[in-house]
């Protein structure tokens, strides 16, 4: 391709609406432009970076068995309705685009594809003879992000690639599943992307077992928290983690375990009562107020008591909270802070809000016009496991002193609630210590076992003759985000610096003078060659001045370069290294031999990584 044919525009300054390195690259050298909010064009050079990581996650997926299918964006919401999702994808925090079609029946588009696919495998599979079975497509999804940010980091339409496993049985999941997570490990190593596996949250797709890889770079979104010894890795929102020790309270229980009062005036901040009284905060119990809503209308608040030195994770709690709720109340649509405005809304008595016990009744809630009149109790085992505490009177600027559980109150039911955090002691060996990184989540593993085929009643007939659901798993690929991943661990001051294999070309021949001949006309001679020995290669043919062309050359990280300049006359150029900036002045003659070499080098040097 000639460059004075590719449309190219690249912007000397970073745009404004980029915050992060590989986002300002992207729309600088010209790979992408924004139409909307979370809405890219993918611009023809980066649409072969997709085409090249799309060729990779084929042959790695068709080499597993998997067969490549196509199914349709727009969805009944009947399928959806079956599986039990459509309220929780399109009411409340739902990312689900959704529509009504002229006569008046309501379909989505799809942000992901269990639906259609385990009714067509109810269809399709009938027999233990036919499993197992695996299908994937590499297609749009559509997802009205909350927050869509970081270009095609969380675009609402982004390119994925997803997989959906049928079994006999979970023996026969857990071997795909297994097959798929090596099948991934290549995939993001031939991309050149350095990648770890992490233990996962299941979220709204469900199941059991989930693994996320991550791109590890300072830009990425998520927190991920490993052992030293690398023997755990988990996503923050799942890390599970020995706490630190509590610090006995002096005296312990007082007034038989209910507790002395403590005047603190407008101490209800935990830092502020503790630097007042000289607590330590693993001394305290906190209590949190929550509201949580359902698919069919309840609210139901929640009174969560966490020690003072925890914080709470939401995604163990929502978690928590539909395992305890979602059977009689539908999916869990959203948790969010219960206020004083909103009790006072819902016509209640004030609240003292900032000096509540874990004793607070549900008797503050009578009257709640739409709320249930009782409290869900939860509390995280580091409170439940304190002998003695101080936590809030339940009246404004009051603490109790010396409270314990069962005379206080009963202890609720104990769980894991608290967020690990960078530092804690790991549970599979307390000398090892959790260590934070940020990590981009390119990729994610699920063992979903019969959630969808029992809801979707996609049955086989096993072995003994008898009707069961089908076990499935599924497994996704952000191809777009992928792309810009690559971009996020790979750039400088310069530019991109792409790894070879997902590269839009492998070599930019620029010509410095294309008024000189001697230049053209050898500029012009190797492009064929290339060409022809099939290497993808850009020319660089463009009138401009040989500091532009190498500038723009350098942005858009074409990963070698050719120079034809004064020295074509003498039949020589240059060939440069885009990441290591390595130069070496070559015969024209052998120019392609080397480039050959080391395209060689680099492709085994990654297949054996
Ligand atoms: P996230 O936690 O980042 O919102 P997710 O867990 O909802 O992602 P999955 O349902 O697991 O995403 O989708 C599979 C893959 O698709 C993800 O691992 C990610 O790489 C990619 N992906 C998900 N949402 C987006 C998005 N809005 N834009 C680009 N890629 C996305
Ligand atoms: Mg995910």
């Amino acid at each position: 391709m000639r460059v004075s044919r590719l449309m190219l525009v690249t912007l000397r300054d970073d745009p404004a609406e980029a915050e992060i390195p590989s986002h300002k690259l992207l729309l600088r050298a010209g790979y992408i432009r924004r139409v909307g909010s979370g809405i890219y064009a993918y611009l023809p050079l980066l649409w072969r970076v997709l085409q090249k990581i799309s060729a990779i996650v084929r042959e790695e997926l068709n080499a597993t068995g998997a067969l490549e299918t196509l199914l349709p964006q727009l969805q009944p919401a009947e399928l959806w309705q079956r599986s039990g999702r459509w309220a929780g994808y399109t009411a409340g925090e739902g990312i689900m685009f959704h529509l009504e079609d002229r006569q008046g029946r309501e379909l989505g588009l799809g942000p992901t594809h269990e639906e259609v696919i385990t009714a067509l495998a109810g269809d399709l599979l009938r027999s233990y003879r036919q499993l197992p079975v695996n299908l994937y497509q590499i297609q749009t999804k559509f997802r009205d992000e909350i927050r869509p940010r970081f270009g095609l980091m969380r675009g609402r339409e982004f390119i994925m690639k997803d997989a959906y496993s049928f079994h006999a049985d979970e023996a026969c999941l857990k071997q795909t599943y297994a097959a798929m997570d090596q099948a991934y490990r290549r995939i993001f190593s031939r991309c050149g992307l350095r990648a770890v596996a992490v233990e996962a949250d299941s979220g709204a797709i469900g199941g059991s077992a989930s693994q996320e890889f991550m791109v590890t770079a300072e830009a990425g979104e998520d927190l991920i928290l490993a052992s030293g010894d690398g023997r755990y890795a988990a996503n923050q929102e799942r890390a599970v983690s020995l706490p630190a020790d509590a610090a006995p309270l002096p005296g312990g229980a007082r007034a038989g375990g209910h507790g002395d009062d403590l005047a603190t005036p407008a101490q209800s901040a935990i830092e502020v009562l503790c630097s007042a009284h000289g607590f330590d905060p693993s001394q305290t119990v906190k209590v949190l107020l929550l509201l949580a809503r359902f698919e069919d209308g309840c609210q139901q608040p929640l009174l969560v008591s966490l020690r003072g030195d925890q914080q709470l994770n939401e995604v163990k709690l929502a978690n928590a909270v539909s395992a305890r709720c979602s059977a009689e109340h539908g999916t869990l649509l959203d948790i969010s802070p219960l206020t004083a405005e909103a009790a006072a809304k819902e016509g209640l008595a004030p609240i003292p809000f900032g000096f509540m016990g874990p004793h607070l009744e549900d008797a503050v809630l009578v009257g709640a016009r739409s709320w249930q009149p009782r409290f869900l109790r939860l509390a995280d085992a580091t409170a439940t496991a304190l002998e003695s505490f101080v936590c809030g009177a339940n009246s404004l600027d009051t603490h109790r002193v010396g409270a314990s559980w069962g005379a206080l109150c009963p202890a609720p039911e104990s769980l894991d609630l608290r967020a690990a955090q960078p530092g804690d002691r790991c549970w599979h060996d307390p000398e090892q210590q959790l260590q934070a990184s940020r990590g981009i989540e390119v990729g994610h593993i699920f063992q979903l076992g019969r959630k969808y085929s029992a809801a979707l009643e996609a049955t086989f007939t096993n072995e003994a003759g008898q009707e069961e659901p089908l076990w499935m798993g599924c497994y996704g690929i952000g191809v777009s985000r992928l792309a810009q991943a690559a971009v996020e661990q790979h750039h400088d001051a310069n530019g991109i610096c792409w790894p070879t294999a997902i590269a839009p070309y492998e070599v930019i021949v620029v010509i410095a003078n294309v008024a000189d001949a001697p230049q053209l006309e050898l500029g012009e001679q190797l492009y064929g060659a290339f060409q022809a020995a099939g290497i993808d290669v850009l020319l660089d043919d463009r009138g401009e001045r040989a500091g532009v062309k190498f500038k723009d050359a350098d942005l858009l990280g074409i990963p070698w370069r050719v120079v034809v300049g004064r020295g074509a006359a003498d039949g020589q150029v240059e060939l440069v290294q885009r990441a290591s900036g390595e130069r070496s002045d070559v015969p024209a003659a052998e120019v392609l031999s080397q480039l050959q070499a080391h395209l060689e080098r680099e492709r085994a040097g990654l297949l054996s990584a």
